[in-house]
């Protein structure tokens, strides 16, 4: 039997811009019920015939809300309507579903995380629900937006890795300007040097010696091509590589 993913209605609680192009919305089930999923997961917003993905961005925490982030994307019917709607306004969802988790044993291996844009928010998501965890390993966040405004959660990424030395956050700009002194360029071109870098910080620590798995968000064009890096040019095994297409 097809598994249908259970349909719940979430009420807007309250929304910020976290960049120009991106809008954080918090969404609160209308039932009460906990939202109850993997770190990684995605729910789909239903509206006016609109069927559109949107990873979580929160960990779960035992409570009704979950953070979404979404793109605007001109003329993109969902992505407008997600941005123009109201606090106390109610959408149609269904979800949690998805396979881009870290679930059993790869929980406990090494992570090289790598997003552009809004596909960062999975990973925002494992970040926060790892928080909450005592046994450390080092997860690394190589982060690509164009412009140093267009950095999501920076922040919070920043904090995280200066609170936890098992965490690493590589912001990337593909049109820095004058003064940046951050990574630049797109992620696709810093992945090798870190993957290597971390399998030998990983191999080094007690405890650590799971072999480390990449997880790769984002638009098809930079998935497409760290999948092929990873799997064709540096021959990692498929399961050590994972990965969610936006588009
Ligand atoms: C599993 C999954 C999870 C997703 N999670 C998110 C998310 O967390 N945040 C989010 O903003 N989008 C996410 N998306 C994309 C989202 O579902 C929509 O495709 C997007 O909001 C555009 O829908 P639209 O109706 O506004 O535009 P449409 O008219 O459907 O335009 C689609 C086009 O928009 C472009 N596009 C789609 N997503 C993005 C993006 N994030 N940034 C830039 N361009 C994009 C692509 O070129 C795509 O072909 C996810 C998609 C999938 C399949």
């Amino acid at each position: 039997m097809a598994f249908l993913p259970p349909t719940f209605e979430a009420r807007l609680a309250r929304a910020r811009a976290l960049t120009p192009n991106v809008r954080e919305l918090v969404f609160e089930r209308v039932d009460g019920e906990p939202m109850a999923f993997e770190p990684g997961q995605w729910v789909s917003a239903l509206f006016d015939g609109v069927k559109r993905s949107y990873s979580i961005a929160s960990g779960p925490n035992g409570s009704p809300q979950f953070d979404v982030a979404v793109t605007r994307v001109p003329n993109g019917p969902a992505s407008t309507r997600l941005h123009a709607i109201e606090p106390g306004e109610v959408v149609r969802f269904t979800g949690p579903q998805g396979f881009f988790t870290r679930t059993g044993p790869q929980s406990l291996a090494p992570a090289l995380f790598i997003a552009t844009g809004t596909g960062v928010t999975p990973m925002r998501s494992m970040l926060q629900a790892t928080a909450a965890r005592p046994a450390k390993v080092p997860i690394w966040l190589v982060l690509g937006v164009r412009r140093e405004e267009d950095l999501l959660y920076a922040d919070e990424f920043r904090a995280l890795a200066r609170q936890d030395p098992a965490v690493r956050f590589e912001p990337t700009l593909s049109q820095p300007r004058d003064g940046w002194t951050g990574r630049r360029g797109y992620v696709q071109s810093h992945v090798r040097a870190l993957w290597a870098e971390l399998a030998a910080a990983a191999g080094g620590e007690a405890g650590a010696s799971l072999a480390p798995h990449a997880y790769v968000c984002g638009l098809e064009r930079m998935v497409g091509s760290v999948r092929d890096l990873l799997r064709k040019e540096m021959g990692l095994p498929r399961q050590q590589v994972h990965s969610e297409r936006y588009d």
